[in-house]
């Protein structure tokens, strides 16, 4: 079936059946267990990595909302299922954790979203990484190497890595994606040959900046791992943030769409106003866009920018705006703006700043699905304040 029905019937299939219309809230933490020894297997299978089982024990093992978001995720990514946890970077760790059981080396390429960066930097999870680009991948692999990990487009400078040319690089060793940017309206990278499709579902998928989540799809044995992984170490995803996600995806299509065509036309406005030095976004440089063209149904609704003036100019934007939201985050209904070397990519050292371009003057900007007009009216205004800043100050420089 087509994205636009997936995503409005994925993990509801049987409601009609069932008699209802709404996904079921489960709040149990535990679950009554009268016969002994179908508990005593249900424990075994959820032991063993089970997706289900006859008896869900306790909600750290299984809860039937979360079940559902998972079973609608891994139709949309065309996978056989997906795992949710309580946050994007507690699905990071799984899947980290979950390698170490085949070795201790982790290949990754740069620029990653910042607390991706700092976790893979520092020594929190034991295992040694080493950061190459995309085309190096091959030379780099040792004995020892258990994943590869990427970010497609990536955060925050909308860099496209070529999804299936990493994979040929890889043999059999698994390639982690992290789609966040993309979600599978654009993008589905379980088809290109990645194992893991990770996403912080706080952003596209929750879509209205209420829910922080996490979500991985992926192949039955590394499903089973990474049930076994959150089955231990809990960090699980709470059936209200379940239901909230599975019922943001009914609208995923929609919000990414306006989104996007709101996109294109801000970077269109950004391109040819006189304080942007130059617009960060998929397919517009031609060897992304060769890639975008092959791998991606779009190029989204992120963007970034880079100012004159640096740090002033972007500060003076994100006190001026009076209809985008100045936050991180992204993938919201409404617009949000940022500055990465100061909040999201703070934690990233200095020279990863300097070779991937997050320099001072660098603005990421999330379209929301309001109108292109006003998101533009209220950026030129914005800009504007910066611009009369910037000449002020150069004025003062001569004097
Ligand atoms: C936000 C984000 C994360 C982290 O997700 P959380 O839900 O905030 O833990 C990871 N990767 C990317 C690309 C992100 O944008």
């Amino acid at each position: 079936m087509k994205m636009s029905t997936l995503g409005v019937h994925a993990g509801r299939w049987d409601f009609k059946e069932r008699g209802i219309h709404a996904s079921p809230i489960d709040l149990s933490s535990t679950y009554p267990v009268t016969n002994l020894e179908e508990g005593r297997q249900s424990l075994d299978d959820f032991a063993n990595g089970a997706w289900q089982s006859a008896n869900p024990i306790y909600s750290r093992l299984h809860n039937e909302t979360v079940f559902l978001f998972e079973k609608a995720m891994a139709e949309m990514e065309k996978t056989n299922e997906s795992v949710a946890f309580s946050s994007g970077m507690a699905a990071i760790t799984a899947v980290i954790l979950a390698s170490k059981m085949r070795g201790r080396h982790i290949l990754a390429i740069k620029p990653l979203y910042g607390t991706t960066d700092h976790l893979l930097s520092t020594q929190l999870l034991d295992v040694d990484v080493t950061f190459c680009e995309a085309h190096e991948i091959h030379d780099n692999i040792t004995e020892q190497t258990s994943l590869i990990y990427l970010e497609t487009p990536s955060n925050p400078t909308l860099t496209v890595v070529d999804i299936a040319h990493v994979v040929a690089q890889a043999g059999d060793i698994p390639v982690a994606v992290d789609s966040t940017f993309a979600t599978p309206i654009l993008q589905q990278p379980a088809l290109l040959g990645a194992t893991y499709v990770i996403h912080s579902a706080t952003k596209f998928l929750g879509g209205h900046g209420d829910v922080l989540a996490g979500v991985v799809a992926t192949d039955s044995v590394h499903g089973k791992l990474l049930r076994q992984v959150r089955l231990m170490t809990g960090a699980n995803l709470h059936p209200l943030s379940a239901y909230l996600l599975h019922r943001g995806l009914q609208t995923l299509k929609l919000r990414v769409e306006k989104a996007q065509e709101n996109a294109v036309e801000v970077v269109e406005f950004l391109e040819n106003h006189p304080m942007v030095h130059s617009v960060f976004y998929p397919g517009r440089d031609s060897s992304s866009k060769e890639i975008v063209g092959r791998q991606m149904r779009g190029t989204g609704s992120v963007l970034a920018f880079e100012v004159h003036g640096g740090f002033e100019s972007a500060a003076e934007i994100m006190k001026s705006v009076k209809l985008v939201t100045p936050a991180v985050s992204l993938g919201s209904v409404d617009t949000l703006i940022q500055h990465p070397a100061g909040l999201t990519h703070r934690v990233v050292d200095e020279e990863t700043k300097r070779k991937y371009g997050i320099s001072e003057g660098l603005i990421r900007l999330s379209l929301g699905v309001e109108d292109a007009e006003d998101i533009i009216a209220d950026l030129e205004r914005s800009l504007l304040v910066a611009q009369k800043r910037l000449s002020m100050s150069m004025k003062q420089d001569l004097v």
